[in-house]
């Protein structure tokens, strides 16, 4: 029965440290993400106002990272008229094409930052644990540092 609680103990310390370990790392990488995705949307002067804009920015940005633009499907949002002025976008595969969608303030660090997904492949996976972890943890860090910094991991 000592054994048992010693075990208990142990474990409980263990779980403790675990914690105590992963708690800054948790801090670090959830700052790290506000301040990547903040560097995005700024300057809100730098906002792509109209599909045909997108395009012509999708395409440059496409060329540099020699993506063929033929295979991307580009869907414009604006919001300009509305009080809706957050960011998004998001990168999915249909059939052969990928296709990125863009809602409210746009910038060509978003166009950068989805263009990257398509690069590396991060489109069209399966939704499943380590798809996710590997969403969080490699995709999108690199995708931000990309459309931020232009830095290619
Ligand atoms: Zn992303």
């Amino acid at each position: 029965m000592e054994n048992l609680n010693n075990l208990a103990e142990f474990l409980d310390e263990g779980i403790k440290l675990l914690a105590i370990g992963i708690a800054p790392f948790i801090l670090f990488y959830i700052s790290s993400m506000i301040v990547l995705s903040t560097l995005h949307e700024y300057p809100k002067s730098q906002r792509i106002k109209s599909k045909e804009e997108l395009e012509i920015v999708v395409k440059e940005e496409a060329e540099k990272l020699g993506i063929n633009y033929d295979k991307i499907k580009v869907n414009f949002k604006d919001y300009s008229n509305s009080i809706f002025t957050d960011t998004d976008a998001e990168c999915c595969k249909e059939d052969d094409v990928d296709k990125i969608n863009f809602y409210g303030w746009t910038t060509r660090k978003i166009v950068r930052h989805e263009l990257y997904h398509i690069l590396k492949k991060d489109t069209g996976k399966k939704v499943t644990v380590p798809s996710l972890l590997y969403h969080a943890l490699v995709a999108e860090p690199r995708a931000y540092l990309y459309g931020a910094f232009g830095i290619k991991l």
